[in-house]
């Protein structure tokens, strides 16, 4: 480890940081997909960097898809809205409402309801809140105080009061649990004096994170990341810059410039893209099998020769078409990271389910799918088992049941 290059996306100018520890905080991955509720920057890049140095990923077949969630199904559930209703307000002996059910769960049920034709317009569904006003009194100021964010979004853009009428929602790209393999105490990775944490780091949330765990994960891992990282960095003596490295990275960065034509006949970077997205969409979403997945890995390796052959125009300052052309290198490998894990997982948990193996499998729990490069380049997966939890941490557990 000797430091990181980088760019500046305003202006397009390089830089190189000498470092004796790195630590990646690069969040998520959702922009492999076509419907996500992250933002631009998760592309994935702290995952390919790390992978690219040489660094182990795991669990990349966990993907979140949050449902927003919907009224559905009855069972296991509250038979009626009162009993929900109960839930809600701390009554032990109430069961839920449906759609405080997990994630994953009300996602799939989701996409059942699309797929068997009882979607809403726009291939979503209708979640319906405002029969709270039954119910309480001031139910018009509880949800908005409540949810905010989604009443002020809803008002502005679709002239939408959720106090009033159905909302039409649909499952989203949430959150990533796979990530950079590190050590639990140190969060280093396999390289040494590389470290991750947050979305970017695997591990915490194993198959499925709850809801609201992803900020005390940042707390603590976060924390633990930088104290190791300073520890490494004074232990360690810094390693000389490879200055051919250097100048390769910069030379693939400028290469969809190279011949100054603009958009090639393959589409420009932002076809590619969608493309991309969509593919991971309709075939490693959340919903598998592994004759879709199959698939899948022929039209990456198909996107991955028409990104290569990417041109654009213009120059470096303030180029969106050059940011993509670039985010779609790190899109690819996650992609095919998400897409070989989940081909090698041949069961159900947590947040990926497999149509053709829909079961939980116990012996398949006792393993974590590991991808990393070999020697020649290539993707590869491998089974690790799962280390023994620590006695102080089982104590934990028989404590809390
Ligand atoms: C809509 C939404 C609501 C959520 N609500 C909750 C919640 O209520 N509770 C909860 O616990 N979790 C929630 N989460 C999840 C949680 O917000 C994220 O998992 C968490 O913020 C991730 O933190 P991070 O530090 O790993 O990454 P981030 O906080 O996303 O930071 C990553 C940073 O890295 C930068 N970056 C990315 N790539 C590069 C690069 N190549 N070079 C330089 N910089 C780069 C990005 O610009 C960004 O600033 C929510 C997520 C979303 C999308």
């Amino acid at each position: 480890m000797s430091g990181a290059f980088g760019y500046d996306r305003e202006r397009g100018l390089f830089h190189v940081f000498r470092a004796r520890a790195v630590v990646l905080a690069t969040g998520g991955i959702g922009k492999a997909y076509q419907i996500t509720s992250n933002s631009w920057e998760y592309t994935g890049d702290g995952h390919v960097l790390a992978y690219d140095a040489g660094a182990e990923l795991m669990d990349m077949e966990f993907v979140q898809f949050h449902p927003t969630g919907m009224i559905w199904p009855p069972s296991q559930t509250a038979d009626t809205e009162e009993e929900g209703f109960r839930y809600t307000q701390g009554d032990k002996d109430a069961r839920r409402p449906p759609e405080l059910l997990t994630r994953d769960h009300v996602a799939r049920c989701i996409v059942r309801e699309i797929k068997e034709g009882r979607g809403s317009p726009h291939g979503g569904v209708f979640l319906d809140i405002s029969w709270l006003k039954r119910r309480l009194p001031n139910a018009r100021e509880h949800i908005k105080k409540k949810l905010p964010s989604m009443y002020h979004q809803f008002l502005k853009l679709a002239d939408i009061d959720i106090t009033e009428q159905p909302m039409e929602v649909g499952p989203t790209t949430h959150y990533m649990m796979g990530g950079v393999r590190v050590h639990p105490e140190t969060q280093m990775s396999t390289v040494p004096g590389l470290f991750a944490a947050g979305e970017c780091a695997a591990g915490l949330h194993g198959a499925n994170r709850l809801g609201g765990n992803s900020l005390s994960d940042l707390l603590v891992f976060g924390q633990r990341a930088g104290q190791a990282a300073a520890r490494f960095a004074k232990e360690n003596r810094a390693n000389s810059i490879d200055e051919a490295q250097v100048e390769t990275a910069a030379r693939q960065a400028l290469l969809p410039f190279e011949d100054g034509t603009g958009t090639g006949k393959d589409g420009g970077p932002f076809q590619v893209q969608q493309d991309l997205q969509k593919t991971m969409q309709d075939l490693v979403g959340i919903v598998r099998t592994e004759s879709e997945m199959a698939h899948a890995l022929d039209a990456l390796s198909l996107f991955r020769s028409r990104s290569a052959r990417i041109r654009i125009g213009g120059n470096r300052a303030y180029n969106p078409a050059w940011h993509t052309a670039l985010d779609l290198r790190n899109l690819l490998t996650v992609s095919e990271a998400i897409t070989r894990a989940a081909l090698e997982r041949k069961e159900s948990r947590g947040a990926h389910f497999r149509d053709d193996f829909p079961e939980k499998d116990p012996a398949a729990g006792r393993f974590n799918v590991i991808v990393f490069r070999d020697g020649a380049g290539a993707m590869r997966v491998r089974r690790e088992p799962v280390a023994e939890m620590p006695a102080h941490l089982k104590q934990v557990i028989e404590e809390m049941k």
